[in-house]
């Protein structure tokens, strides 16, 4: 971990803009001395995720490690009364904090996408190759975050991104969708790698679908549903894995009852 990295800049940051961020005693066993360490290092443990906005209020919600809390709706599940308020934000406490450099960070990935494409635009460049890792949600992982690894211009060396003790870049489906119609670039097609890796290839775009509602027709011009469809390997994959599942637990059962009888 850098000491200088982008999170321990936001923690600096956060403890000017709160003192009262500090606890009375460094926090055992890490030995953080304010919420704002703290928080950055729920960030870099990658303990922060969105789940949704909530249906009535609008309110985002997040789980951050064992807490549930939202940004706009201002709570958190946590008990730490310590925490400073601030009359525009509300209880700072770390959960709360550490939602705030995601946002922040998530500012940061999609500014760098937007770069990339901006760049392959302007060197004239037919295709764009992102490197990035995907991890499934079999456990309450995220499903849809991706971690870009790498880019690459056709024609260019590729550029890694997020090694040496760089902050992950990671995107959600939706950013890119949102920055592929700003820039009228598209998904043309993904591969899958060894491992979690996934290349996703971006090309300039086509013309918006003719008529048609404006959603489905955004989403043919940027080609984004692509996404969604695991290939064939990874379904067959996953059918295998789900019977033995399903076999390990009669197993378990079965051996339960001999132990009942
Ligand atoms: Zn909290």
């Amino acid at each position: 971990m850098q000491p200088d990295d982008r999170l321990s800049e936001f923690a600096a940051k956060a403890l000017v803009a709160w003192p009262g961020l500090s606890y009375r005693q460094p926090q055992q066993p890490e030995g953080y001395t304010h919420r704002g360490e703290a928080a950055a290092d729920l960030v870099r443990r990658g303990l922060v995720e969105f789940r949704h906005d909530l249906p009535v209020s609008g309110y985002d919600e997040w789980q951050v490690g064992d807490h549930r809390a939202s940004f706009r709706g201002q709570t958190c599940t946590c008990s730490d009364v310590g925490a400073p308020v601030d009359p525009k934000v509300g209880r700072l406490c770390k959960h709360r904090i550490a939602i705030m450099m995601a946002m922040r960070l998530r500012k940061d990935a999609d500014g760098l996408l937007a770069q990339i494409i901006q760049q392959a635009a302007a060197n004239g460049a037919e295709r764009v190759t992102l490197g990035t890792m995907r991890i499934y949600a079999d456990r309450g992982h995220d499903a849809d975050t991706y971690t870009l690894t790498s880019y690459r211009e056709r024609g260019r060396g590729q550029v890694n991104v997020g090694g040496d003790g760089q902050e992950p870049v990671r995107f959600k489906a939706a950013d890119l969708h949102r920055i592929l119609l700003a820039t009228g670039w598209r998904v043309a097609g993904q591969q899958r790698q060894p491992g979690y890796q996934w290349d996703l290839y971006l090309e300039p775009g086509r013309p918006a679908w003719p008529g048609g509602d404006a959603a489905v027709a955004d989403e043919l011009r940027t080609g984004i549903g692509r996404l969604d469809a695991p290939d064939a390997d990874w379904t067959e994959r996953k059918q295998r894995e789900q019977a033995l599942a399903a076999r390990f637990a009669a197993d378990v059962d079965k051996a339960a009852r001999r132990v009942a009888a």
